[in-house]
């Protein structure tokens, strides 16, 4: 062997080693350069060799990890197992497997090692060498995969509502505890059913077209469902299009009703019977108002009767009293009868051709004489703009103004009332306008305001108050403006006085068609209204004995007909429908009737029949009966002779009007 070496040549063993030098020196560099972690370890395990690679991927310095033990490099919880796995590996295989490392500054890098072992020529182990992929990037958004489907499927396994994913032949792929307890099924009982055997057989059809087309797919409804014991239980079901492997599939929410089932069926039977009872209450007042009235007419009469009487002056001042508070009573039954109708929804608006100056004047007239007996001022301005000729309901206007122009009456010690009005909108066919009362009166306190406009409340609810009233008017005033497609309101200053407004739609009177009477109001300088007021041509002696029953049941149009009667002189009593009027007329020997058509109970046409009736119990059957009829309706002036009427005037009632027609009408009848 050794004559062998020395016979070859010097030149050839130098090459040979300068070819293993580039070989060797070829393989560093694809070690160095290489982009996954290399090292070796030797039979101690130690780092014997490591590249800068897996030095940088752990944030060291090649030089700093050579001669190392590798467990210097290892989480130590993760010890036992690469303990257990270097045992492995001493007696020979090779393995690729996960490993995390501990980086320099204490972080945890992943990786995928590739592991081949070494042997010494005596086939001992030697070491291991091995290449390190750093897999820390997905095992990070591994993580954070599994920490976000962790969370998730924990808030859908909390959710009180059931949860259940479907493919499209309708079987159950996911569903959550509380589909579980919804539907009384363990979750592997139902992970083997399908949607269809959830849902009433009526049901089942329209959901596997749903299922198999989709369509409508993503909707909330109200549904049922079917439990395994075969009850069914109200659910509100919401359904979303999924998609699931690539195919659509249907994801549910469904949410147990019963309870609002329950609740909403409570309240509604709690809604049926509060209406119930309103409507009874109502209906009761209305009925007890209208049986007080009877015998209230009864006495408003009966007074009126002695006060013609020679009574001394005590006498007369007693029955004043009395006549006073029967007034008072009246009116107040009319009011509790508004709010019952309203309350009942029974409360219709008229629908007349009325002059808004004509029924401005009649309400300044009706306040004027409360206003002069204080000594307040009392003031109508309408803007200029303001239509006149207008479509509504004259009566029920006249009831708000009554209302607040009373009200603000009452409250003024001194000072002036004012009641303006002024155009807020219009176009061809309507006009929106804005009447408001101002007064100098006691003012409201701004946290008072609020509660005024309920039924029965006031800003002084002691029992020892000093102004009377029963807290109707503004609740009535309020309904009213509505009625009329408008709001109310008001502005205070606590002893400054009060400002009350509401709006109100009214229709315009086409041009050609103005029936209203355009003579009987004047706006003078400024707006002001000028007042005229007409007599009849009847002696004045003969006037004081006259007595007149007004028949009306709208009580506003009661209040403007007797302060009209008033002006002239004469003496009026009033009652509210037909039944009443015959019943009065057996009683009293009124010389005229003004009768209004339409009245609940008994309208005017057929109190008339029975007054004319042969052997009618009236004490003079022949009496003068004046129709107050609607010009709107004009089949109404054959019905009201018909029925034995003798004559009619048109309504809203004008006082110059009612002033010839009295005068015709008493001076015919022959006393
Ligand atoms: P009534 O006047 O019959 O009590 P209303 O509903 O008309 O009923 O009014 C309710 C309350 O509103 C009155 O009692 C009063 O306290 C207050 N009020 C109404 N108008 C005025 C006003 N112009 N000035 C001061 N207070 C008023």
């Amino acid at each position: 062997m050794e004559a062998l070496e020395l016979v070859v040549p010097i030149t050839e063993r130098k090459r040979a080693k300068e070819k293993l030098q580039e070989s060797e020196a070829r393989y560093r560099r694809i070690v160095e350069t290489a982009n996954e972690g290399i090292m070796m370890m030797d039979s101690q395990f130690r780092y014997a060799f490591v590249n800068q690679k897996l030095a940088n991927m752990l944030g060291y310095q090649p030089d700093e990890m050579l001669g190392r033990p590798v467990t210097t490099f290892i989480f130590e919880e993760d010890l036992p197992d690469h303990l257990a796995n270097m045992e492995k590996r001493t007696s020979g295989a090779g393995a690729q497997y996960e490993r995390r490392h501990r980086r320099k500054d204490g972080s945890c890098c992943w990786t995928i090692v590739s592991a081949t072992v070494l042997k010494d020529d005596a086939g001992r182990f030697a070491g291991s060498f091995a290449m390190l992929t750093d897999i820390t990037k997905r095992k990070q958004a591994e993580d954070a995969l599994k920490e976000s489907e962790l969370r998730f499927r924990t808030m859908v396994e909390m959710a009180p509502d059931a949860i259940f994913i479907t493919d499209q032949t309708g079987a159950f792929i996911e569903v959550n505890e509380a589909a579980c307890k919804q539907l009384r099924y363990t979750r592997e009982k139902l992970l083997s059913r399908r949607v269809f055997d959830i849902l009433p057989a009526s049901l089942a059809a329209k959901a596997s077209l749903r299922l198999k087309t989709m369509v409508n797919a993503d909707s909330s409804y109200e549904s049922c469902h079917m439990r395994s014991d075969g009850t069914q239980v109200p659910v509100e079901l919401n359904i979303r299009k999924i998609m699931l492997n690539g195919n659509p599939a249907m994801l549910g929410i469904a949410r147990d009703i019963t309870e609002r089932k329950q609740t909403e069926i409570v309240l509604r039977e709690a809604k049926e019977a509060a209406e119930a009872a309103t409507r009874a209450k109502s209906e009761f007042l209305a009925n007890m108002s209208h049986e007080i009235r009877t015998p209230l007419n009864g006495i408003i009469g009966m007074i009126g009767l002695l006060m013609d009487m020679d009574l001394n002056a005590e006498q007369l001042g007693y029955a004043e009293i009395a006549h006073i508070s029967s007034e008072t009573l009246l009116s107040l039954i009319n009011d509790i009868l508004d709010l019952s109708k309203i309350e009942a929804r029974k409360l219709e608006l008229e629908i007349l051709d009325f002059n808004l100056l004509t029924t401005l004047k009649d309400t300044t007239d009706l306040l004027a004489i409360d206003a002069h007996e204080k000594g307040l001022e009392l003031v109508c301005l309408v803007e200029p703009k303001v239509p006149s000729f207008l479509r509504g309901d004259p009566g029920r206007l006249r009831q708000i103004l009554v209302n607040l122009g009373g009200n603000a009456v009452k409250f003024t010690e001194k000072g002036e009332i004012m009641i303006s009005v002024c155009l807020e909108s219009e176009n061809r066919n309507e006009a929106k306008l804005c009447f408001s009362v101002s007064d100098t009166g006691i003012g409201i306190p701004a946290k008072r305001q609020d509660i005024l406009f309920s039924p029965f409340s006031q800003v002084d609810g002691s029992t020892t108050r000093k102004y009377g009233g029963t807290g109707l008017g503004l609740a009535i005033s309020k309904h009213l403006a509505e009625l009329m497609g408008g709001k109310i309101g008001l502005e205070s200053k606590e002893g400054k006085g009060s400002t009350f407004w509401f709006t109100a739609v009214f229709e315009k009177q086409p041009a050609g068609s103005r029936s209203a009477d355009e003579t009987s109001a004047k706006i003078g300088d400024e707006g002001a209204i000028e007042r005229s007021a007409a007599k009849p041509s009847i002696s004045e002696d003969d006037m004081l004995k006259i007595c007149i029953l007004l028949v009306e049941d709208n009580p506003i149009n009661q209040k403007v007909a007797q302060a009209m009667l008033k002006k002239m002189g004469f003496r009026a009593d009033v009652v509210a429908n037909g039944k009443e009027a015959v019943n009065a007329l057996k009683m009293i020997p009124y010389d005229l009737v003004l009768m209004d058509c339409q009245m609940p109970l008994m309208d005017g046409f057929e109190a008339t029949r029975c007054i004319r009736l042969q052997g009618s119990k009236a004490l003079n059957p022949r009496i003068p009966i004046i129709a107050m009829t609607a010009l709107a309706m004009q089949g109404d002036r054959e019905m009201c002779i018909q029925a034995g009427m003798s004559d009619f005037i048109a309504k809203p009632v004008q006082q110059r009007e009612l002033a010839e027609m009295l005068g015709k009408w008493l001076a015919i009848n022959d006393r």
